[in-house]
């Protein structure tokens, strides 16, 4: 019942999934944690339910090259390496300001930070935002997902997609996947994926990465015997300290409800939002990120078109989009542009 929402601790129960073992709490981890980054008495219980299926994807194009037909139509409008610091709005314009202290002035502006930088004094909203928005956004805070990649010159792993690291303790828990297995990289990458939530990944994102390569180094020969090879690389991106992102993607807490979407969603005047966190059947996931901007794209161009013709102001859908978006694109902000390819 999404109005009166429980943990997902509660809905398991009342399920009669009591865990009382280690392994019974790693495969929990693997089914809860794993995907909402957070432990069953913070994850909502509607929060976990299967929304299809998972597949791990390589592509060594890199994940922008989906992106890279939609944005090549606007390159020379994109500015890269610059930082908004304020956003001024009402329902005639909005005015952003850079850090570099340009200021850019447009009819709409469409706002894709995510929660965390929403969330953050990184930008000044002028006037700020008003309480219902701003606990919308804190009710769908970032969630920590921490990848570490690590390189071995011989595999010594199990033959297995996924391993359950069932460790002595509840934080200790860990995913393992073997990215060696055919088809996923060419032969012999000696690549073993591990992956920590939550606290234990803020924990281990604020190491360097020799520290993580020997911890996680010390907690395998622990899994697997004093003999396997040392690690001869590491790679594990640390989101939380990206200060133009904060986590790696949004995830409810207990109490979010079809309202938080709404409101997340909402514009104030000429300032329009979208992103990932916004899309209450896909949040967390690239697709949600996808489709509101698409809809508040074309919600921008109705909101023009009514402005400019309003006795005609009844286009919808894709229509109006094409209709529409050459005289758009040419007064629409989009603000995540600015920082799209920053590392
Ligand atoms: C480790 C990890 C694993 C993931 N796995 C999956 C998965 O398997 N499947 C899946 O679908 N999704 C996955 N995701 C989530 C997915 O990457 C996100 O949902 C998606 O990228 C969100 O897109 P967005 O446009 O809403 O936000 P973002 O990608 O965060 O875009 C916001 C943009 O705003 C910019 N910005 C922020 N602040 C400022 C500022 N002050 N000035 C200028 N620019 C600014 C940022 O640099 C960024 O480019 C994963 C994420 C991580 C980190």
């Amino acid at each position: 019942d999404k109005k009166s929402p429980i943990p997902a601790r509660v809905g398991l129960s009342l399920m009669g999934w009591k865990p009382k073992t280690q392994a019974e709490y790693a495969l929990e981890y693997l089914e809860v944690d794993f995907e909402n980054a957070k432990n069953a008495e913070l994850t909502p219980f509607q929060g976990i339910i299967e929304k299809g299926k998972d597949f791990f994807l390589t592509d060594e194009r890199g994940m922008w090259s989906i992106y890279e037909e939609l944005y090549t139509s606007f390159k020379d409008k994109i500015k890269l390496n610059t930082t908004v610091t304020g956003i001024k709005y009402n329902s005639s314009m909005v005015e952003v300001t850079t850090s570099d202290g340009e200021v850019y002035t447009a009819d709409y502006a469409l706002c894709t930070f995510s929660t965390g930088v929403l969330a953050s004094d990184m930008v000044t909203f002028t006037p700020p935002l008003p309480e219902w928005k701003q606990e919308a956004i804190l009710t769908m805070p970032m969630a920590v997902y921490t990848t570490i990649y690590v390189k071995f010159p011989t595999k010594f792993w199990d033959d297995k997609e996924i391993i359950l690291y069932a460790g002595p303790t509840r934080q200790s828990i860990a995913v393992f996947q073997d990215l060696q297995r055919p088809g996923i990289y060419p032969n012999n990458s000696g690549l073993l994926l591990i992956t920590v939530t939550g606290d234990e990944g803020r924990r281990i994102e604020k190491q360097s990465l020799e520290d993580t390569k020997a911890e996680m180094f010390k907690m395998l020969k622990g899994v697997y015997g004093p003999n396997i090879s040392e690690p001869t690389d590491i790679y594990s991106p640390r989101w939380t300290q990206n200060k133009f992102v904060r986590g790696c993607y949004s995830e409810g807490t207990v109490g979010m409800t079809s309202k938080t979407f709404e409101n997340l969603a909402k514009n104030l005047g000429n300032l329009y939002f979208s992103g990932e966190a916004n899309n209450e059947e896909w949040y967390s996931y690239m697709q949600g990120a996808y489709f509101t901007g698409e809809n508040q794209a074309k919600s921008i161009v109705k909101a023009n078109h009514c402005k400019e013709k309003p006795q005609n102001c009844t286009v919808s859908g894709t229509d109006s989009f094409r209709a529409c978006s050459p005289v758009v694109s040419t007064t629409i902000m989009s603000i995540w542009l600015l920082q799209m390819f920053i590392g």
